[in-house]
Parts: structure tokens; C-alpha cells; sequence
């Protein structure tokens, strides 16, 4: 058994004051041993930043313990180094002495930095670079400089957060294949690599073992280990058949709506242009069914941003998910094949079913002239969510309510509105039920 180089027990953040907290992470166990490169697979907010933080202790846990090699972590962690989506050079210095401060920091006698630097940046494909300033690098380079930043401290931890989501495609696989290359060649002191990516085929490529979170709370919700032999190629069905398998975990089985009303399920962050390009695909699919896997290249989107589409998708009835696999329902089927107009109709009928959205066109129904000031609307939603989440819980329910013709929202003196056409509608459903009695 290789021995633990990282203990989480029981590891819980809470964040804000009372009586508006809220639990970004309940109860993390985990392990990670020395040997291994895990990946952290997630949706959006699930905390895995705030697990990295708690790990390299840069940020102290509400609640539990983090082991470093048996020991209670204190402070910092020296032996663990992390790595963000962006990196921060320093725009003055030059590429060489980018890396030499990573050197010197550690103590690194000056007549050995330089040397040094130049040896880690051409291991990251930099020969040649060392006298540039940042500024005239690609992003892509500017990046490899990172790593030869994060290499220069030599850490036996090396956390990285998203590293390759900023980069163009090709930079991202160029930068893949050269970190693999120094992790599975051992030319690096790393003992374990713990990588957050929201790309669940880079997971599948690179990692030892996927862990998997979801949200409300973030928790962990699988641990799976990839079996699969280095170098692995992307076709392979072994490997397709890994990322399906990830797919099926993060995506869920449909729940049925609604859930309690007290706890209504928030509403994902998406581009409705999306939602109806992926519907308008799956329309065309045999069965109007997919493989989730395959829909991110598909529709040339991320998969974090197709997880939170089919989140939306399932939530307005358009379709249903299950071991992997999407498909459209019925009603998902109609708005596919829609005009505009009847797509709003369609759209407006779905949200109004929705708690927040029934609570907030009650809200606006019973307001004097049809209409609440911003802030109120917020305020009483922070009840139910954290400050931040409440606004993006808001500009959501105003985008959707405006395409559906149910809102209306004046910036100008940031007040929310019943739309006239939204009237109509309240008054005729109102009718409806009425006559139904
Ligand atoms: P992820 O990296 O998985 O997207 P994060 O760890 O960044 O998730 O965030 C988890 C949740 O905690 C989110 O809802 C986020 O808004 C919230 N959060 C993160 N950091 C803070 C903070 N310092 N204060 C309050 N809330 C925070
Ligand atoms: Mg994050």
C-alpha cells in the first residue's frame, strides 16, 4: 500500500454569517496516496476551488481535519503548490526570472537559479523564450511558464485548478501531453497530482482516479479509478466507455418535479440559444436520443456547459436523462420543432410551473401597478440563497422571464415587472383554473 500523502476526514466549509450561511462543502473524506494523479469532476459551485484552497491551506475548514503525511495541517502547506486557471506572472520580469523567483524563494543559491530556470523551461518547450517578457507570449506559452514556475518549487503536492479551460485547444493538448510526459516519466519530485478540470474526457486522459462532486452540498458523490494503461487514446471504446460512465454519474437520473417548495432547485446559468440549439440537435438524433458524451464537441461547448444545459432541460420537461444517455420528451420534441413564437409560449408555460417563478409572478401579481423594486425581489431571495447566488438566482429568472414575455425589468430604476403579455397570460390561466372548478 503507497503511503497517504493527503487526509481529508470529515472536511466541511461553511461561508457567511449567520443567519445567511450556507454550506459550500459537507463532510469530505478523501485520500489521496502518494503515486496517484486524481481529478476533481464537478458542476459549478460545487466547491472543489474552496477543497484546493483547504488542501494547499491557504484556507482553514469550518469543520474537520487535513493530514499532510499524518501530520495536522497548520497554516500553509510547504509541501503543496497550486496551480490557477490563469497564471500570474509578473509583466516586468522576463520568462527566465519569472521562474528564478520560484527558485529564490525556496532558497535556491543565486549561480544555481539561472541554470536551473533555463533547464525547467525547456522541459515545458520554452527553449529559446527565457529573455521575452510575458506580454509576448501566447497564452498558451504564458502558461507553460506556470508550470515551469510551479515545477521550480518542486512540490510534492502539485493541485492545479483548471489549468488548461483558458487555453485555445491545441495549447491545452500540447500542455496535457508535456505535463502526462513529466508525471508518467517521473521527471518531476511530484509524489501526486490532484487536478480540478470540468472536462470529463481530459479527466479520463490523464487521471489515476476521477472523483466526483456534486453541489448543494458539494459533496462527493463517486470515486472511480481508470484502469486504463498511458498513453490512451480517445477513441478507444474503453476509454469512450469511462468518460460515458462519468457522464451517467454527473449528469443524474431525472428527478421528478417539483421538489419541496421550501427548497426550490436553483435555476442553472445558461445561454437559451444554447438550450434550443441542443434540443434542435437531439431532434435530429435517431430517437431524438444521445449519448451525453459525445454533445460537447457536438455542439462545440464545454461540459460543464452542457451539464448545466441538460440541468435546464430536465427541469422544464424538454428532456430525460438517464445512464448517460439524453433524450427528448414530447414537449421537448414540440419546442424543436416550433416557431419562435410558439417556442416563447411554450417556454412561459414550462417556467410558470416553477417555484421561483410562481413565487415571483405572485410576488409581482399582487404589487401595486405590477411591478417590485430589485432589491425586494433579492432580499426575500436571500432567504433561500447565499448574496451571491440570489443575484445570479435573479438575472437568470429575468433573462428566461423576458424571452418567455412574462418580465419585464427596467434598468434605469431597477424595478421588475409583470410584461403586459405576461398579464394576459396570468389573467387567462387564472380564468382557466377558475372554470375548471
Ligand atoms: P467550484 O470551484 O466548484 O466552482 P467554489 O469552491 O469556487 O466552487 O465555490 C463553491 C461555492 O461557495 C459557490 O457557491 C461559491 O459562490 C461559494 N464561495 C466560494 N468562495 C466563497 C467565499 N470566499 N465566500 C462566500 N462564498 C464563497
Ligand atoms: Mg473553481
Amino acid at each position: 500500500m503507497p503511503a497517504p500523502l493527503l487526509e481529508l476526514r470529515h472536511v466541511t466549509q461553511v461561508y457567511g454569517t449567520p443567519p445567511r450561511q450556507f454550506t459550500a462543502i459537507e463532510d469530505i473524506n478523501l485520500t489521496i496516496s502518494e503515486g496517484e494523479f486524481v481529478t476533481l469532476v464537478g458542476p459549478s459551485g460545487c466547491g472543489k476551488s474552496t477543497l484546493l484552497r483547504i488542501i494547499t491551506g491557504l484556507q482553514r475548514p469550518t469543520r474537520g481535519e487535513v493530514l499532510y503525511r499524518g501530520m495536522a495541517l497548520d497554516g500553509v502547506n510547504p509541501h503543496a503548490t497550486i496551480v490557477f486557471q490563469t497564471f500570474a506572472l509578473f509583466p516586468w520580469l522576463t520568462v527566465q526570472e519569472n521562474v528564478e523567483v520560484a527558485l529564490k524563494a525556496r532558497g535556491v543559491p543565486p549561480r544555481l537559479c539561472a541554470q536551473r530556470a533555463i533547464e525547467l523551461l525547456d522541459r515545458v518547450g520554452l527553449d529559446g523564450f527565457e529573455n521575452a517578457y510575458p506580454r509576448e507570449l501566447s497564452g498558451g506559452m504564458r502558461q507553460k511558464v506556470g508550470f515551469a514556475r510551479a515545477m521550480a518549487v518542486e512540490p510534492e503536492l502539485l493541485c492545479l485548478d483548471e489549468p488548461f479551460s483558458a487555453l485555445d485547444v491545441l495549447s491545452a493538448e500540447a500542455l496535457r501531453g508535456e505535463l502526462l510526459e513529466l508525471w508518467t516519466r517521473g521527471q518531476i519530485p511530484t509524489r501526486a497530482i490532484l487536478m480540478v478540470t470540468h472536462n470529463i474526457e481530459e479527466a479520463v486522459f490523464m487521471a489515476d482516479r476521477i472523483v466526483v462532486m456534486d453541489k448543494d452540498p458539494g459533496r462527493i458523490i463517486a470515486d472511480l479509478r481508470v484502469a486504463l494503461p498511458q498513453p490512451r487514446p480517445r477513441k478507444a471504446a474503453a476509454f469512450l466507455e469511462t468518460v460515458d460512465r462519468v457522464y451517467a454519474i454527473l449528469a443524474g437520473q431525472t428527478q421528478p418535479e417539483p421538489v419541496e417548495p421550501s427548497r426550490p432547485r436553483p435555476l442553472p446559468s445558461i445561454s437559451l440559444n444554447k438550450l434550443a440549439s441542443l434540443l434542435e440537435r437531439l431532434a435530429e438524433m435517431p430517437q431524438s436520443r444521445a449519448d451525453l458524451y459525445r454533445l460537447p464537441e457536438e455542439l462545440a461547448i464545454s461540459s460543464d456547459a452542457l451539464l448545466s444545459l441538460t440541468d435546464a432541460a430536465e427541469l422544464l420537461g424538454f428532456v430525460t436523462v438517464a445512464h448517460g444517455d439524453i433524450a427528448l420528451t414530447p414537449l421537448g420534441q414540440a419546442f424543436a420543432e416550433a416557431s419562435i413564437q410558439a417556442r416563447k409560449e411554450i417556454f412561459s408555460s414550462r417556467i410558470r410551473r416553477l417555484p421561483l417563478f410562481s413565487w415571483l409572478l405572485e410576488m409581482l401579481w399582487a404589487a401595486e401597478h405590477h411591478q417590485v423594486p430589485r432589491d425586494v425581489v433579492l432580499n426575500a431571495l436571500e432567504s433561500r440563497f447565499h448574496r451571491e447566488e440570489a443575484e445570479r438566482q435573479l438575472e437568470i429568472a429575468v433573462t428566461w422571464g423576458r424571452y418567455a414575455e412574462l418580465l419585464a425589468y427596467d434598468d434605469s430604476t431597477q424595478t421588475i415587472s409583470l410584461d403586459p403579455t405576461g398579464i394576459t397570460a396570468l389573467v387567462q390561466s387564472e380564468l382557466a383554473k377558475t372554470l375548471q372548478k
